[in-house]
């Protein structure tokens, strides 16, 4: 039992001017977190005890999922992410924490950096272990502080540059049992969010820098997430709009015969698709061609969809550039002899064809057929551009942003899109981590082969989920916390603290609530009611009993749950039985 004046819960009435969302200004609000710089939080007594649920249940499910907990350090030595796949990419987010000579400079390239996940530390320690598909069959996982430096850290817990995640990493002898790993973590994940008392769905993902095979997202849905994820009703599909694709293109699509010879128009003033789909040219957008150019780890290529599409910059890592990027005006000058808004991919009019590494299509251009693109010449465009007698194209691939209303890829039925917040993600590495000699983590068959284990990734933004839990179950008074979670699940308001029977009552109601398994907070401040009301639905408490004196006098305490607006009066004979029932029907609902 936790009496209040015993503990800090720091409760404001008003939200600080620096949260813009609802569950940042509870967090601060109900005295959960305080902010120490962009980014970095504290986690006060409430929000501390938080932490530890989530984590403990996460912990409970992943063990029952058979992985085993470990812990690695978070400063980790520059060197080892050097050699691996992708220091490249993970180095923009990484913190480095200087030299380990006491002369160093700030100016000596970093010998430790903050870990911001720990592929690259696991698998050499592993592979250093492990000799035999004996050894195989693993999977680990930590919980652990990690560092990122978000450019735009936002929303409290939601973005930040130190935050708590559960990490874990498997270690398996053949892509089967690969999978079936990656299938039993995904259903502790299953149990791990709905025991947060969260709604989630898992959708396709895009494995992003990691490679790998494949990957799924768990998302909450809510307004203010940062992901986009498509789904359909009818068919159950769902992908993150990185990753998603739709029935647009048929798959019987035969591509359209020329029309006629390639005519040049002066265009004066037009350097967008909505100009030239305007009088008096009347070009649709989707019977334009619409060429971008990017930069993909230092060289220039060019994606064409149709005027309409908006490129998915996701789905270009599947060209193979890791780090990738918007062209700029004068890189593209350079290339095409032209500037946006009169680019096109047609053969012969690309003033350095060679620089560019690859013209890429989008497959949705074969629905135009023949249709209307930039001459690489200012104020002029050129019509019955015929896409395979045309195009400059080295392929076709999927590089379009799905859009709400396109047809979904299994039932044609119209697909919709919501925002999501990304609580969790999982991805099928296979060998990419695994496959290096002097680095990797290898074993020995039964054949005595030497092979590279198939390994599995795991993740999940611990205090991400708090905030998603919030951002998800509160109302105008504060938060709801769902049961599981509940930093306490009954709070014992007194009303009359300095009352001996009225503290004498809240103990022994306290200690009954606790035998039946609950976390106990006695409000025990002398502070008008009015406060202590609004403070435990403010902190979200499940279960508020309160003990007054005029309750007293009438032999009554009365019981309430923050879910809910009636309140119970209860004898004060029967109170410990009642409360002590509702504690365990409340905990097995
Ligand atoms: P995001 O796309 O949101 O940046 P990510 O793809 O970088 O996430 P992972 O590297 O897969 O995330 O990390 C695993 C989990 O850690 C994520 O699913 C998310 O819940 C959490 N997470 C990632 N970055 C942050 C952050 N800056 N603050 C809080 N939680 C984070
Ligand atoms: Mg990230």
């Amino acid at each position: 039992m936790q009496y209040w004046s015993k503990t800090y819960i720091p409760t404001l009435k008003e939200s600080p001017a620096e949260a813009e969302i609802e569950s940042h200004k509870l967090l601060l609000r109900a005295g959960l977190v305080r902010k120490i710089g962009g980014g970095l939080y504290a986690f006060l007594p409430l929000g501390k005890r938080v932490l530890e649920k989530v984590s403990q249940i996460c912990r409970e499910e992943m063990n029952a999922a058979g992985a085993i907990e470990l812990l690695m350090p978070a400063v980790l030595p520059a060197e080892q992410w050097k050699a691996g796949p992708r220091w490249n990419v993970v180095r923009e987010v990484m913190y480095s924490v200087g030299s380990a000579s006491k002369s160093a400079r700030p100016t000596e390239e970093p010998q430790y950096v903050l870990g911001p996940t720990h592929e690259e530390i696991i698998t050499p320690m592993i592979g250093s272990e492990i000799s035999s598909y004996r050894d195989m069959g693993k999977t680990f996982y930590q919980i652990q502080t990690k560092f990122r430096n978000e450019i735009r850290p936002r929303y409290g817990l939601m973005r930040a540059r130190e935050f708590i995640m559960k990490d874990g990493y498997s270690f398996d002898e053949d892509d089967e049992k690969a999978e079936a790993t990656y299938h039993r973590i995904a259903g502790a994940y299953d149990k791990f969010f709905a025991r947060c008392g969260l709604t989630f769905i898992s959708v396709e993902a895009d494995p992003g820098i990691m490679g790998g095979a494949f990957s799924h997202e768990y998302m909450v849905p809510a307004e203010v997430g940062d992901d986009d994820v498509v789904y359909c009703e009818e068919s159950g599909y769902s992908a993150n709009v990185e990753k998603a694709t739709s029935g647009i293109v048929p798959g019987d699509l035969v591509d359209a015969e020329p029309v006629g010879d390639l005519e040049k128009f002066e265009t004066p003033g037009v350097k967008t698709i909505e100009k030239l789909a305007k009088d008096p040219f009347n070009i649709p957008a989707n019977e334009q061609f619409k060429t971008l150019l990017f930069v993909g780890d230092e060289k220039l290529f060019a994606v064409v969809v149709r005027g309409c599409d908006q490129v998915e910059e996701a789905k270009l890592s599947s060209l193979g550039y890791q780090v990738i990027r918007p062209a700029t005006v004068d890189e593209i000058f350079e290339a095409m002899g032209a500037y946006p808004g009169s680019l096109g991919a047609i053969k012969g009019t690309i003033k350095d064809r060679p620089k560019l590494d690859g013209i890429f299509g989008d497959e949705a251009i074969r629905l135009i057929g023949n249709g209307v693109t930039g001459a690489n010449e200012k104020a002029m465009h050129v019509k019955n551009v015929n896409v395979s007698r045309d195009l400059d194209l080295d392929r076709f691939g999927d590089f379009r942003k799905v859009q709400e209303g396109e047809p979904c890829p299994k039932s044609g039925k119209p697909l919709k899109v919501a925002r999501a917040i990304e609580v969790g993600h999982i991805f099928k590495l296979g060998t990419k981590f695994s496959d290096s000699d002097q680095w990797g983590a290898k074993f020995h068959d039964a054949e005595k082969q030497t092979r590279p284990a198939v390994m599995g990734c795991y993740g999940i933004g611990i205090s991400r989920t708090i905030q998603a839990v919030i951002e998800q179950s509160r109302d105008e008074s504060g938060i709801k916390w769902p049961w599981n979670v509940a930093p306490y699940h009954v709070i014992i308001t007194v009303l009359d603290s300095d009352l001996e029977e009225a503290a004498s009552l809240a103990e022994k109601i306290g200690s009954a609530a606790e035998a039946a398994g609950a976390d106990v907070l006695v409000d025990d401040r002398s502070e008008r009611p009015g406060v202590k009301f609004k403070d435990a639905d403010l902190i979200g408490i499940p279960l508020r009993i309160t003990i007054g004196g005029r309750g007293l006098k009438e032999g009554i305490v009365e019981m309430k749950l923050r879910d809910q607006k009636d309140v119970r009066k209860i004898a004060i004979d029967e109170a410990a039985d009642i409360v002590a029932s509702e504690i365990r029907e409340l905990a097995s609902s």
